[in-house]
């Protein structure tokens, strides 16, 4: 598929950022690449049209570019997992593990119903705890969560044996 390789070429691999010795994956240059953008979400939609998903969860901040286009051409509602005390109402949050210490995501109470069938997306796996927490944040409230689907995966990292067999789909690896 060319498609893919228009996005992994769109995508900027930026050194020592935010610490030195990491090789931060930007896909900010994707997004000023309309066809490669365009690109992205198609084949975001053609995997995921026919699977009777009803909610589209996307992880704070760069689950919040990509999740929501998928969710209107699929018909299903965007739900956004956020960084701690940023959603006003009542929330659900599940915490998870990092190199130092520990984060949150919230959601919040009512957005999903038991019985729905999620998908949860991100820009990008690295060693698996965020896609993890929002997994166990959705399993909580009785939401069946089909797949994680993320643009990038380091799997150098190992993120996928993480996520307890959840299967994950990812672009560029
Ligand atoms: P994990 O929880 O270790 O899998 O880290 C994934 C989270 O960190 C995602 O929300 C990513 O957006 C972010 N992240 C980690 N490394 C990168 C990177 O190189 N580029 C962009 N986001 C990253």
């Amino acid at each position: 598929d060319d498609r893919i390789a228009r996005i992994t070429s769109a995508i900027r691999v930026i050194p020592d950022f935010p610490k030195p010795g990491i090789l931060f994956q930007d896909i900010t240059t994707l997004l000023l690449d309309p066809v490669a953008f365009k690109d992205t979400i198609d084949l975001f939609v053609e995997r995921y049209k026919d699977k009777n998903i009803s909610v589209v969860a996307g992880v704070e901040a760069r689950g919040f570019i990509f999740g929501p286009p998928i969710a209107l051409a699929i018909g299903a509602k965007f739900v956004p997992m956020r960084k701690p005390n940023k959603l006003p109402g009542a929330v659900i949050s599940e915490e998870y593990s990092l190199e130092y210490g520990t984060d949150k995501i919230e959601m919040h109470v009512g957005a999903v119903q038991e019985g729905e069938r999620a998908l949860v997306i991100d820009d990008l796996i690295a060693t698996g705890g965020t896609l993890c927490a929002a997994i166990s944040l959705l399993e909580r409230v009785g939401v069946k969560v089909v797949e994680c689907a993320c643009v990038i995966e380091l799997p150098e990292l190992k993120g996928r044996e993480r996520l307890g067999g959840k299967p994950l789909y990812v672009l560029v690896s």
